[in-house]
């Protein structure tokens, strides 16, 4: 195959988007377009090129005293009638569009074209951020060359519509589990329902006033929420035993032990077993770098809502927040789409941030 990412394309973060959108790369299938991108990168005198699986980084090495890692997935969720890309008006079209490729597209432009940096960039374009986590070209580099990450911020190209969603919130799961006694229906009296134990944890949820946090000036609007509800053993025996899927997502200024502390609060009295948590990242926006991004974006933070790999970034002590065109509404629908103009703006901003003063 010929790389449809010529140099006229790369100049161009709408043509860019569009070229990547139209190599498809559902996870797992990401080789052909790794290997477009990592044909460019080698291509380019001022970046050092290196090579995971499907994850294709490269750097400069200018010596400035900060680095910043610009990061984008190159995978999309499956396709859904939706490629390849089409145009109407202002709005392109097709899987991908909007998570992430509009986004990936901005770093591998500004590796391009921007030989002389204000900082040391990092681009990371990387595999499987769609799918489980042992997949994920982030984790799996982490995990065998953690150098390559090494940077005083990152910025994650995921769709905010433009806007910069700092940090993210923690998510945990539990299950809360209420007991009784069998017993025949016709003569109930003899056992304890335990379904009618749990109106008692639906009660606390229903009741249940969820906070909101202000940190670094993000808000973060806590939640928990009964997500499913297993009981009952037939129609004619009283329930012994109830268990609610409990979701709880939780503002970065708790850690998971917090959480679960909190959580073991609100179900006094009931059996608590959590079964999945996940850290969230405080905004991280006192680096020097993140301040100058701010500056250029020119419009407040937000905090994020849901949990991406800005967590992982802040795992490893890299401060990181979300920053590109896409709506993240419209991720993973068939209609997904980004605004052209949206693309303009964030490349301009961007621009802006890095390039010399
Ligand atoms: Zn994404």
């Amino acid at each position: 195959m010929e790389n449809p990412l010529t140099p006229e394309v790369l100049a161009d973060p709408v043509q860019l988007t569009r070229a990547l959108v139209d190599i498809e790369s559902v996870s797992l299938n990401e080789k052909a377009i790794a290997d477009c991108v990592e044909e460019v990168l080698r291509g380019v005198p001022h970046l050092t090129t290196h090579r995971h699986g499907n994850t294709v980084m490269a750097r400069t090495d200018l010596g400035r005293s900060q680095r910043v890692v610009l990061a984008g997935h190159l995978d999309t969720v499956p396709l859904n009638n939706n490629f390849p890309s089409t145009m109407r008006g202002d709005l392109m079209y097709g899987c991908g569009t909007s998570d992430m490729k509009s986004g990936t597209a901005y770093a591998l432009h500004l590796a391009v074209t921007l030989p002389e940096p204000r900082y040391d960039v990092t681009y990371f374009f990387y595999e499987a951020e769609e799918i489980e986590s042992r997949y994920n070209g982030l984790n799996l580099v982490a995990e065998a060359f953690p150098e390559w990450l090494q940077a005083d911020f990152a910025v994650l190209l995921e769709p905010t519509y433009g806007i910069v969603e700092a940090g993210c919130q923690g998510t945990m799961r539990a299950i809360v589990t209420t007991t009784g006694e069998r017993a025949h229906a016709a003569r109930s009296w003899h056992g304890v329902n335990a379904i009618h134990g749990a109106g008692e944890v639906l009660r606390r949820l229903q009741t249940y006033e969820a906070r909101r946090v202000t940190i670094e000036g993000c808000d973060f609007r806590e939640g928990m929420n009964a997500v499913r509800i297993n009981g009952g053993v037939a129609g004619n025996v009283i329930p012994d035993l109830c268990e609610v899927e409990v979701n709880y997502r939780y503002a970065p200024d708790r850690d998971p032990a917090a959480a679960e502390e909190h959580l073991r609060e609100v179900f006094a009295g009931f059996e608590v077993a959590v079964t999945d948590a996940a850290a969230g990242a405080a905004p991280g926006l006192e680096a020097a770098p993140a301040k100058e991004f701010l500056a250029a974006v020119g419009a407040a933070p937000i905090g994020k809502l849901g949990w991406t790999d800005v967590a992982r970034f802040a795992a490893m002590g890299i401060p990181a927040l979300n920053f590109g065109p896409g709506d993240p509404n419209l991720a993973h629908h068939k209609d997904e789409h980004v605004e052209i103009s949206k693309i303009r703006d964030g490349a301009a901003t961007l621009h802006r941030w890095l390039a010399p003063a």
